[in-house]
């Protein structure tokens, strides 16, 4: 069993679009063990996406991360990280593989519907980040 960080951005959850993404998950095996609906600040953006503070896109990509409710997930499921990458497709919706939830949603390479962690590191940074222990079942 393994844990990974998925989160419905701001794009997706203005769509209305949250259960059908939550279901793509739910039918590929993956379980919800924790889930909130929450609004970063973009203090709180900027925090979440630290890894990506050099980028050129930091600036832009956190005000979107900032500029509505986002749903916060725990998945949980046999390599459910990589499982989690594969359901949401390639960064770029232009890139993402029919059937992906990018494929899907996306708008472009910066607005594309979910984040999902990278690695078991950054996954447990990323949990920590939203959930403390009492919160994940
Ligand atoms: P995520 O970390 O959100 O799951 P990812 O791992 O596929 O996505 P990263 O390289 O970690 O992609 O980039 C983090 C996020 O930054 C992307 O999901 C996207 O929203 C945004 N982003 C990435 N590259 C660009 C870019 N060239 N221009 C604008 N935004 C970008
Ligand atoms: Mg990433």
């Amino acid at each position: 069993m393994e844990r990974t960080l998925s989160i419905i951005k701001p794009d997706a959850v203005k769509k209305n679009v949250v259960g059908e993404i939550i279901s793509r998950f739910e039918k590929n095996g993956l379980r919800i063990a924790a889930m909130k609906k929450i609004w970063m600040t973009k203090e709180e953006a900027k925090g979440f996406y630290i890894v990506h503070k050099d980028r050129p896109f930091y600036d832009s990509l956190t005000d979107f991360m900032s500029e509505g409710p986002i749903v916060v997930m725990v998945l949980e499921g046999e390599n459910a990280i990589a499982k989690n990458r594969e359901i949401m497709g390639a960064t770029n919706p232009a890139n993402a593989a029919p059937g992906t939830i990018r494929k899907d949603f996306a708008e472009n390479i910066e607005r594309n519907a979910v984040h999902g962690s990278d690695a078991p590191e950054t996954a447990a940074f990323e949990i920590g980040y939203f959930f403390s222990s009492l919160e994940i079942l």
